[in-house]
């Protein structure tokens, strides 16, 4: 990995503003063709304590400077960030294996975080509520959460950080992150960037391990801790949320999803297809908004499978550094191994594998597009989260039985439909139990806009104005006023 400013690839982790070895490393390893990256500090729970610590002594002074000041702090690391997107984006591509272009978007989608609540430090605004007893004032004061614990997955290695840390110091908490042990290196290299804008010590601390579970437990446990903010799996995320209960810790958890697809027969067929490959392999398919059941209503279904074949077979499959590749490998063998057995299961129920099916003859962890019709809601990838490239086609009769099948999941993230009808828009917009829903539009995510799922998929919104709300308190104060 060439770079212009190689001194974005730090191997140590940052504790109280100083990077630290440790004793002793993991690899991180590039998922296109093996290599290995480079050796990391690989911390544990005695370290992860000493930056609770840096993070608590630091909180205080944060919060005492004005929200304008902070929201100048970020307001230089989101600059830095953009005049370094092609570096960050050739270090994410090499550790995570999204296509270039790809994490080059990624990178300027993070660095739009820190922008925002740049800007949003400067509102963080209370109230005063008229009074009911003579002589008295009711006081609403906004007030920083405090030390507040950071879990962040591979998927998005740069996006995750900056959605949870950018709310967190324009709120004026501290931050103890641990990024995922996949990709460290997009975070530390944005650690280097926040150092260089002006984050002081210990605001910002990153603990880089191969022993996820020993890290949460700290950050889920210790005391001084006062808020976690997750993104990955339901299944880590209930774990976290038994570990924290005992702290009684404020949580905001985003989880895994189930997204449908709906295509109804009144819908723009091509720009459904079209929409539906930008939602299902973004990021070969790993994303928790990706588009995991695909249902089209009976009368387009041989239409839209057509086309939906035909706009899949112009998918390219490599290295994310080379030209004109759109999906790249997997993450991992497990995640290659899960993508197997379910498209594997789907055909043992009588699925059509109408594309690919297997891996890639790249070998390694590429596998390919892979179109399945004829999908069943008993099929284990009507449960399942897929994330890998495997679009998943059902049909169905009509709009109940589209809503149903869409509500019939656990998860409640993302969603997306296809209509012109306007009484159907309206209809099935509500019935849906999303946290998002996006009508003929693929791509839901922006800084502005509230992110967050319902039901297993969590709880709390990242992004917007509604987004600072997480990492602050509500506090009443009721002021009697003496009299004359
Ligand atoms: P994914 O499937 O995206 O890897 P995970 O939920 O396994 O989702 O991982 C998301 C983040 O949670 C990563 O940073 C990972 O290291 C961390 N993690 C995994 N297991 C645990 C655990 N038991 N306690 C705390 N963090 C964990």
């Amino acid at each position: 990995m060439k770079l212009q400013n190689p001194s974005l690839l730090k191997t140590g982790a940052l504790i109280d503003g100083a990077w630290v070895a440790g004793n002793k490393k993991f690899a991180v390893h590039n998922p296109a063709t093996g290599a290995e990256l480079a050796q990391v500090a690989d911390l544990g729970s005695a370290e992860t304590k000493t930056a609770i610590a840096a993070a608590k002594a630091a909180q205080g002074p944060w919060a005492k400077l004005t929200g304008k000041q902070r929201g100048q702090i970020l307001r230089c690391w989101f600059e830095s960030m953009v005049q370094n997107a092609d570096d960050l984006a050739a270090i994410m591509t090499a550790e995570q294996g999204k296509p270039l272009a790809e994490a080059k978007g990624e990178i300027l989608y993070a660095a739009s975080f820190l922008e925002w609540f740049g800007e949003e430090a400067k509102r963080v605004y209370g109230d005063i509520i008229p009074e009911t007893k003579p002589g008295t004032r009711i006081l609403v004061m906004k007030q920083p959460v405090g030390v507040v614990g950071s879990i962040t997955p591979w998927n998005f290695p740069s996006a995750m950080i900056t959605r949870k840390c950018a709310p967190a110091l324009a709120a004026g908490c501290t931050v103890v992150l641990k990024p995922a042990k996949q990709t460290p290196l997009s975070a530390l290299a944005l650690g280097e960037l926040a150092i260089q804008a002006g984050v002081p010590k210990g605001v910002l601390n990153i603990i880089t391990s191969s022993n996820s579970s020993s890290i949460g437990m700290e950050l889920c446990t210790n005391p001084d801790v006062r808020k976690i903010g997750f993104t990955g799996s339901t299944e880590v995320g209930k774990i976290l949320m038994q570990q924290a209960a005992v702290g009684v810790k404020k949580m905001s958890l985003e989880l895994g999803g189930n997204a449908p697809f709906i295509v109804f027969d009144d819908a723009d067929i091509d720009a459904a297809v079209a929409g539906a490959i930008i939602s299902k392999f973004r990021n070969a398919g790993q994303t928790c908004v990706c588009a995991n059941r695909i249902f089209v209503q009976k009368k387009i279904a041989a239409e839209f499978n057509k086309k939906l074949a035909a706009a899949m077979a112009q998918l390219k499959v490599g290295n994310g550094t080379e030209n004109g590749v759109t999906i790249g490998p997997l993450i991992d063998q497990n995640a290659v191994t899960k993508v197997q057995e379910l498209v594997d299961d789907a055909r043992s129920q009588g699925a059509v594998i109408a594309l690919g099916g297997a891996g890639h003859a790249l070998g390694g962890l590429f596998y390919q597009p892979t179109l399945i019709t004829g999908a069943t809601p008993k099929m284990r990838l009507h449960a399942e989260e897929i994330f890998g490239p495997v679009a998943a086609v059902y049909e169905f009769t009509d709009e109940a039985e589209a809503i149903q099948l869409a509500n019939n999941t656990e998860y409640g993230l993302a969603a997306y439909f296809y209509a012109r009808d306007l009484g159907r828009v309206f209809r099935v917009a509500e019935a849906l139990e999303y946290g998002m829903v996006a009508v003929n539009e693929a791509i839901l995510s922006t800084e502005v806009a509230p992110f967050g799922g319902i039901k297993e998929s969590g709880f709390g919104r990242e992004g917007s104005f509604y987004g600072i709300e997480e990492y602050v308190e509500t506090k009443y104060v009721l002021l009697g006023l003496p009299q004359q």
